[in-house]
């Protein structure tokens, strides 16, 4: 319900405006303004009557000035206004432009409750980034005149049953068929994980004969009417008329969330959109996201086994148990036959920063792991192992043989380069360090003509024309506290596979680690995750997380009022993680943003507390 402004003096003029039984219009409107979260309710002048439409972005009166805003919702006193005293409104000063659709701000609404975020974050998502007075026509162009292709049939058929599929592809097919296919059946929206793969795909599907609009800077193009609207995640908040499917590129990336709060992800958006529109929504990966197939109930759409097998560069599995340094080196002996091919093009991943110990057993060399949730165990002290992940404790002796002789695992990081170029029979010099971009600051151009990069994972990004990518040690991903962790470094993989799928010469994935054995490592290798799937999907349902459960994290100063005043709704458990952070489990996602919203408009009342509220967040 929105609050009313009233200021005096302007009062009485809009009451003599008005007059007794005259039906007034009246618009909601969320200011744009940091800090505000309410809505206000306007008089709408009879001469504007025809042009507010709702999204649109006005100006309005608010605390003595003048701001901008959006219009939530339009009726009048007589219905859907009749408890407003609108004797007390102001009136709205003029409308300045548009904005989102109706449908659009009604998926605002609907993720603004359960993201737990403030309307007007979303609105900034959904609106031109200037001011559109008026919406170009429609460019539709005709299927008849469109260049030939081979339409793919899963995607027709897809489509056609209107409601979620998962498509597997593997990471070296492209998606233009797929799109191509949608598109001949009416407009489509795609969202892809980088602006620059959507530019680069809306430049193809010019050359095809289609009309594009690309987002951002098309919004207006894209509100008027194309048959392909395309872009990264916020593209999934353009506005579309006669939208007829919807198709999510890669949608295991990471890079479809939004990192800030409220952290919404582009998939998830995607299929309650379809859903709403009652139109198909196709999500697309190489490796889909258990999300994914959980709203599938684990319906996976794909290709024939040797096709599939085609659409995949090598991946190989390193075993560093096998090896003879391999608790000293991360430089195995496949490492150092490839580094000593000065033909190939190789990139060494490593993520340096929050690296742990890790613990292998000294007798067998299997790396020690938590037997509940498979996460990396640290040694407490006085013979006890405990697990960061799910805080289960256990004693210090080997899983597989019982040997109670554990071995910190020393990967030496800072010699790494000169081990590199000794290995490579390369001066120091030519083994190229990268680090990752730093927000704001123009990168640092990286010497494409070297043949030997060494990195974290920003490597995979910034260097092109990779023959191997080698991951050092993914064992650091696969068994890092996060709960998605594996999932995480499922992505990671692909991103390398995608790269060298591209290479001339038989494009190759070293993985090396203690973890030879797991799902995940074994499904790689062989193109199928089936196992690990299930495997993983157990894990989590017996745990209560995602997909099955719900999961918010708090964080921020007075997170514990918060926390205690979460704790009194029995459909809540609330732990504990870190200083200033409390993680949120409910069995489903409805409870939980009830919960949020409840307990975070009373707490908030209070000006001591700002939190920061992460629902699904994807690094916990
Ligand atoms: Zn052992
Ligand atoms: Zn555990």
């Amino acid at each position: 319900m929105g609050d009313s402004v009233t200021l005096e003096g302007i009062q009485s003029s809009s009451q003599t405006l008005i007059g007794r039984d005259a039906v007034a219009v009246i618009a909601r409107v969320v200011p744009d303004v940091t800090g505000v979260d309410k809505v206000f309710d306007y008089l709408v002048a009879d001469a504007m009557v025809h042009e507010i439409h709702v999204g649109d972005r006005v100006r309005i009166p608010l605390h003595r000035r003048n701001v901008a805003g959006w219009v939530v919702a339009i009726g009048d006193s007589s219905s859907q206004f009749s408890d407003v005293d609108e004797s007390r409104l102001l009136h709205v000063i003029k409308v300045l432009g548009r904005g989102p659709s109706l449908e659009i701000v009604q998926l605002a609404q609907w993720a603004c409750h359960m993201w737990a975020g403030r309307l007007r974050a979303f609105f900034v998502a959904s609106s031109p980034s200037t001011l559109v007075a008026t919406l170009p026509g429609s460019r539709y162009t005709q299927p008849s005149s469109r260049k030939k292709f081979d339409a793919d049939v899963q995607v027709v058929a897809a489509v056609g049953l209107k409601h979620t599929s998962v498509l597997r592809r593997g990471p070296a097919s492209g998606p233009r068929a797929l799109v191509l296919s949608a598109a001949q059946e009416g407009p489509t929206l795609v969202v892809i994980p980088t602006i620059n793969r959507a530019r680069l795909m809306a430049a193809s599907l010019r050359e095809h004969g289609l009309s594009v609009a690309v987002m951002p800077q098309d919004w207006a193009i894209a509100a008027g009417g194309v048959d392909v609207v395309i872009g990264a995640r916020s593209a999934i908040w353009a506005s579309v008329p006669s939208l007829h499917s919807i198709i999510v590129i890669d949608e295991h990336d990471d890079a479809l969330q939004e990192e800030r709060s409220p952290s919404w992800h582009a998939r998830d958006i995607a299929v309650h959109r379809a859903e709403q529109l009652g139109i198909a929504c196709l999500l697309v990966s190489p490796v889909p996201s258990l999300r994914a197939l959980h709203h599938t109930s684990g319906v996976v759409l794909k290709v024939g086994t040797e096709v599939e097998k085609s659409q995949w560069p090598e991946i190989r599995i390193v075993d560093r148990r096998l090896d003879e340094r391999w608790a000293s080196s991360l430089l195995s002996s496949e490492l150092i036959e490839q580094l000593r091919d000065h033909q190939r093009r190789i990139v060494c991943v490593l993520n340096v920063k929050g690296r742990a110990k890790l613990l292998a057993c000294g007798n067998c060399r299997e790396l020690v792991r938590c037997d509940i949730c498979d996460a990396a165990m640290s040694m407490l002290g006085l013979g006890e192992l405990c697990c960061p992940r799910c805080a289960h404790k256990r004693p210090a002796v080997c899983m597989g043989c019982g040997s109670g002789k554990l071995a910190v695992i020393k990967a030496g990081v800072s010699r790494l380069r000169e081990e590199l170029a000794a290995a490579a029979g390369r001066r120091v010099e030519d083994v190229v360090e990268v680090a990752a971009s730093t927000a704001g600051k123009s990168d640092v151009e990286i010497d494409q003509t070297k043949m030997l990069f060494v990195g974290t994972e920003a490597a995979l990004h910034r260097v092109r024309d990779v023959d191997t990518v080698v991951f050092l040690d993914i064992d650091q991903e696969i068994s890092a506290p996060r709960y998605r962790a594996s999932e995480i470094s499922l992505t990671l993989v692909i991103h390398a596979a995608r790269l060298v799928a591209r290479s001339g010469s038989q494009g190759l994935v070293l993985v090396q680690t203690f973890l030879a054995n797991h799902a995940l490592l074994r499904g790689l290798a062989s193109h199928d995750l089936g196992e690990f799937t299930s495997d993983e999907m157990s894990r989590r349902k017996l745990m209560s997380l995602p997909p099955f459960g719900a999961l918010a994290q708090l964080s921020g100063k007075g997170v514990d009022t918060v926390a205690d005043n979460l704790r009194s709704n029995v459909l809540l458990q609330v732990s504990a993680t870190a200083q200033d952070s409390v993680l949120v489990k409910a069995q489903s996602w409805n409870d939980l943003a009830d919960g949020l919203a409840a307990s975070l408009t009373s707490s908030t009342t209070s000006k001591a507390v700002r939190i920061k509220t992460q629902v699904d967040p994807p690094r916990a």
